[in-house]
């Protein structure tokens, strides 16, 4: 399904009439080409004072080769060294200079007033940054801290989702929480977060911590961060799970996709094309999982990334609610990717530093009218990524959901016009997402760098104010 609109607003005629007509503009949002820097245009870095992550900022714009700019001065490795030496900012030296990206090291911030070290960074140059441009703050999780610690840095989100809604120009704003001790484990989510691979996330809110062990090496290749890895994607013969399939697949993965056999052709498309594996499984049958498992191990010796995308939706009022139209919805969404999961785990076939990642829906955070199956299913995937962490992480793996929010597929083309043009509308970038954006976040999270990312569920929704 393609958003006409969108290409109405950007085209020379839409450009002179919506803003006259007062009618909404949503841009065309800049998306990653394979091959491209991180970091497509200067990064200006700031801190408050007393901050620990200048050392791991620096560390990761280097080996980005970015263009780095800060009113600081040189910017230091853990051991006091010079690592980097940024242009410097002024108000003078800066002129007309626009940014890619603002990045904030709020980890110093212990007390509320010192929040105001937010306003004093990014006022001057929040009319600086270019379109499709990223607005990143760093803080250190609350829970791990007291008093007026803990008060300033969950004070951060309000900052950055308010941040996001006004931006404009398909930037986005959003914090990573970076535990103490988790300094040395950023860069794959830094990486993630200042390149047009976020393109569609925005408000976000993501937790690195010290639970995984360190798996990012120096020696990560950031363009094939996947190779020799097997990557298992349900529901792989269209719309987003196609795309996680393609997008694994570019990132070096060999991937086995899974769909139902009446989709079989479709599926074996797509991994003839991406030089992958098909099995043909409905995911909710008795020894789906045992079978699965068998598979996995037999013909790849184990698998590195299980990506639960398989879902199905059957709205009714819950007055019209059927036993099977509920049933239907909770096996496929729900009760089969925790059987899946528990067999893979059990038998030893996901293998050490393993992935998991599930499929949740902004209709499992915020509930929706007629999907009381489907919202307590995607919710149900949340409490999955919960129960299952801390075992996935004594295995050395993590476990993490995205939660689309309106994506451009299949399913959403079936949505009434006004309820579809709502859900497009209706958010800070404007529009609806892509099966890539939900692929590209589904990558990040699959990364061997990515091995401190766990327990997060991060909306793909463009900060849409459905489910917020
Ligand atoms: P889709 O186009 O319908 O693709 C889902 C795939 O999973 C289909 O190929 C489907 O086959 C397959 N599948 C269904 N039941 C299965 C089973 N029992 N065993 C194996 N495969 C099965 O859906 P999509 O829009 O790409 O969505 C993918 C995921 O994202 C789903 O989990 C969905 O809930 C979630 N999501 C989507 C959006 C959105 O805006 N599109 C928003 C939030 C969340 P069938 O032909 O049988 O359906």
């Amino acid at each position: 399904m393609s958003d006409k609109y969108l290409k109405f607003a950007n085209s020379f005629v839409g450009k002179q009439i919506a803003p006259k007509l007062g009618l909404p503009q949503p841009p065309v949002l800049k998306r990653y080409v394979p091959g491209q820097k991180a970091v497509d245009g200067a990064v200006l870095v700031g801190a408050a004072d007393g901050g620990r992550l200048a050392p791991a900022i620096a560390a990761v714009l280097k080996s980005a080769e970015a263009e780095v700019w800060t009113a600081e001065g040189p910017l230091r490795d853990a051991a006091g060294a010079v690592d980097l030496t940024p242009k410097i900012y002024s108000a003078e030296t800066a002129g007309d200079q626009r940014f890619q990206a603002l990045v904030f090291d709020a980890t110093g911030i212990a007390h509320p007033d010192e929040l105001k070290a937010l306003r004093a960074f990014f006022q001057p140059v929040a009319r600086k940054l270019r379109p499709s441009g990223r607005l990143i703050v760093l803080g250190t999780p609350p829970e791990s801290l007291t008093a007026g610690g803990r008060v300033s840095q969950r004070a951060l989100e309000g900052f950055t989702r308010s941040a996001g809604k006004e931006l404009g120009k398909g930037a986005t704003s959003n914090l990573v929480y970076v535990a103490e001790g988790a300094e040395d484990q950023l860069e794959s989510t830094l990486r993630f977060f200042l390149s047009p691979k976020s393109a569609f996330v925005s408000g976000q809110v993501v937790r690195i911590g010290v639970g995984a062990p360190p798996t990012a090496t120096p020696e990560l290749d950031w363009d094939k961060p996947l190779a020799g890895k097997v990557a298992l994607v349900t529901g792989a013969s269209r719309g987003i799970g196609e795309a996680i399939a393609e997008t694994l697949a570019r990132d070096g993965a060999h991937v086995v996709g899974l769909d139902i056999e009446p989709l079989a052709a479709d599926l074996k498309k797509v991994t003839d094309r991406i030089g992958g594996s098909a099995i043909t499984l409905d995911v909710t049958a008795e020894d789906a999982p045992d079978q699965l498992a068998k598979q996995l191990k037999n013909d790849h010796g184990g698998v590195d990334v299980v990506v639960h995308n398989a879902g199905i939706t059957r709205d009714k009022r819950l007055a019209n609610m059927k036993p099977e139209t509920w049933d239907q919805v909770i096996a496929v969404n729900l009760i089969a990717p925790d059987r899946i999961t528990l067999a893979l785990l059990k038998g030893k076939v996901l293998n050490r530093g393993g992935r998991i990642i599930g499929v949740s829906s902004i209709a499992g955070i915020a509930g929706n009218n007629g999907q009381t199956n489907y919202a307590t299913s995607k919710a149900g995937v949340i409490g999955l990524i919960d129960a299952f962490s801390a075992d996935v992480a004594a295995a050395g793996g993590t476990i993490n959901a995205v939660a689309p929010g309106f994506i451009e597929t299949q399913m959403t083309a079936q949505v009434p016009f006004g309820i579809r043009e709502a859900g497009r509308r209706l958010s800070s970038l404007g529009q609806g997402g892509l099966p890539v954006d939900v692929a590209e976040t589904i990558a990040w999270y699959a990364s061997p760098g990515s091995g401190a990312v766990n327990g997060n569920v991060v909306r793909v929704c463009g900060q849409g104010l459905i489910g917020a």
